[in-house]
C-alpha cells in the first residue's frame, strides 16, 4: 500500500517508516522539520536500504498537501505531525491548537478531496486524564485534560469521531499511546529532544552521557509501591509495529476504532532508573523533588483489545527499552547532528 506519513521524520514516525517499509509498504513522508532533522530520514534509508520519498511541508499548507495527494494515490494516511511539549502548550496554547487542530482539519479535507478516507491518528493516553479505571481500557471515559496539548489530542479525536459519524466512508483508527521510549536496535535512530528533555527516559540518558548532572524525580509520596509515579512504558519499535497492524484494520473498513497501545505493565520512576543502571552498568544520579504539576500517580493500559482485534502485542520489556535507549544515546550524544543535506 502507499502510505502518507505526516510527521514521519519525528521519533515515532521514523521508527514507523522503517516498519512500514519492512512490511512492503511504500511511504511518502511530509514533515516541516519543526522538531526533527533530515538526518533521521537519511539514517532510516540506511537501515531499510530503501528510499524514503520526502516533502518538507507544513500539513497546514493546503497547496502543498493538495500537490502531494494529487501526485500519489494514497491508500492511507498515518498522521503523526503535531507539537507535543506539555509545558510549552501551557505557555503557547494558540500555537498548539493551530498546529494540532488546523493541521488535522486541512489534512482531512485534502485527503477526502483526493479520494483517501483512511486515517490512523496519533492520540495519547493523556486523553484519559486521571483514569477512572486501572488498567485503562478503551471503555474508560475520557478525563479532564490539564493542558492544551492534551486538550488538542482530545479535541482532534472528537473531530475525527464527528467526521466519521457524518461520513461513514471514513475508516479511522485512534491509537492512544502510553509512554514510548527505547530506540531502533541499530542505535542509528532514536529520540532527539530539543533542549532539556521533559520526559523521563531522554533525561536519564542525558544524565548517563554526562550532559545533565542529575535526574529530578518528581515526587516519592504517591500512593504507589515505592511512592514514585507509575507508567506504562512501551518500546517505540513495538509501537511502530502497532501502526502496521492497524493498517489492515483501516483497509478492512473498520469504521472508527480506538486502541490503547501499551504493554499492560506499570513501572515506577525508580523501577526505570534501577533497570537502566542494571542493564547498562551506568549510575544515574538523582534527587527526589516535589511533584510536577499535572502529574498523576498511576497510568497503565489494558492492551487486550489491540491483541484481540489487531493481533498486536508488545514484545519488548523494560530492560530492552533501557538498553536500546542507551545504545542510541551513547552512540549519538548530540542526537542527529544536522548534516545539512537535502535528500
Ligand atoms: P516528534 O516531535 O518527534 O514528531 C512529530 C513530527 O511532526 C516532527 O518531525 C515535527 O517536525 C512534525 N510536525 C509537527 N508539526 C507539523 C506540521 N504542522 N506540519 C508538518 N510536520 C509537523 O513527536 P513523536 O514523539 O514522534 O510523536 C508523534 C505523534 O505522537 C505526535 O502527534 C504526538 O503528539 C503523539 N504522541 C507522542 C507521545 C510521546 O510520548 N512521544 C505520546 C502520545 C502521543
Ligand atoms: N519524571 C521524573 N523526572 C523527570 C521526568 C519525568 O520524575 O525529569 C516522572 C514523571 O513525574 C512521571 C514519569 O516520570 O511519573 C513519566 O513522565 P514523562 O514526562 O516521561 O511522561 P508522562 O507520563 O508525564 O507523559
Amino acid at each position: 500500500m502507499k502510505i502518507l506519513v505526516t510527521g514521519g521524520a519525528g521519533y515515532i514516525g521514523i521508527h514507523t517508516v522503517i516498519e512500514l517499509q519492512a512490511s512492503g509498504h511504500e511511504v511518502v513522508v511530509v514533515d516541516n522539520l519543526v522538531n526533527s532533522k533530515l538526518a533521521a530520514l537519511k539514517r532510516a534509508e540506511q537501515i531499510s536500504g530503501k528510499e524514503v520519498l520526502f516533502l518538507e511541508a507544513d500539513v497546514r499548507n493546503r497547496n502543498a498537501m493538495e500537490q502531494v495527494c494529487q501526485s500519489h494515490r494514497f491508500d492511507c494516511c498515518i498522521h503523526f505531525a503535531g507539537l507535543k511539549a506539555v509545558g510549552e502548550s501551557v505557555l503557547q496554547p494558540w500555537k498548539y491548537y493551530d498546529n494540532n487542530l488546523t493541521g488535522t482539519l486541512v489534512l482531512l479535507d485534502v485527503l477526502a478531496n483526493n479520494g483517501c478516507k483512511n486515517l490512523i491518528f496519533s492520540s495519547s493516553a493523556t486523553v484519559y486524564g486521571n483514569p477512572a479505571i486501572i488498567p485503562v481500557t478503551e471503555a474508560c471515559p475520557k478525563g479532564r485534560c490539564t493542558n492544551p496539548y492534551a486538550q488538542s489530542k482530545s479535541m482532534a479525536e472528537q473531530i475525527l469521531m464527528d467526521i466519521h459519524k457524518a461520513d461513514p466512508e471514513w475508516n479511522i483508527v485512534l491509537l492512544r499511546y502510553f509512554n514510548p521510549i527505547g530506540a531502533h536496535k541499530s542505535g542509528m535512530i532514536g529520540e532527539d529532544p530539543r533542549g532539556i528533555p521533559n520526559n523521563l527516559m531522554p533525561y536519564i540518558t542525558q544524565v548517563a552521557v554526562g550532559k545533565l548532572e542529575k535526574l529530578s524525580i518528581f515526587g516519592d509520596d504517591y500512593h504507589t509501591p515505592d511512592g514514585t509515579g507509575v507508567r506504562d512504558y512501551i518500546h517505540v519499535v513495538d509501537l511502530a509495529k502497532g501502526h502496521v497492524k492497524a493498517l489492515d484494520s483501516v483497509i478492512g473498513q473498520c469504521g472508527l476504532e480506538v486502541f490503547n497501545l501499551g504493554t499492560g505493565s506499570g513501572y515506577s520512576v525508580l523501577d526505570v532508573v534501577n533497570s537502566f543502571e542494571k542493564v547498562n552498568h551506568v549510575k544515574i544520579a538523582y534527587e527526589i523533588k516535589g511533584r510536577r504539576a499535572g502529574d498523576i500517580a498511576i497510568c497503565y493500559s489494558d492492551p487486550g483489545k489491540a491483541e484481540r482485534v489487531l493481533g498486536w502485542k508488545a514484545e519488548y520489556g523494560l530492560e530492552d527499552m533501557c538498553r536500546d535507549s542507551w545504545n542510541w544515546q551513547k552512540n549519538n550524544p548530540n542526537g542527529f547532528e544536522d548534516e545539512g543535506k537535502k535528500l
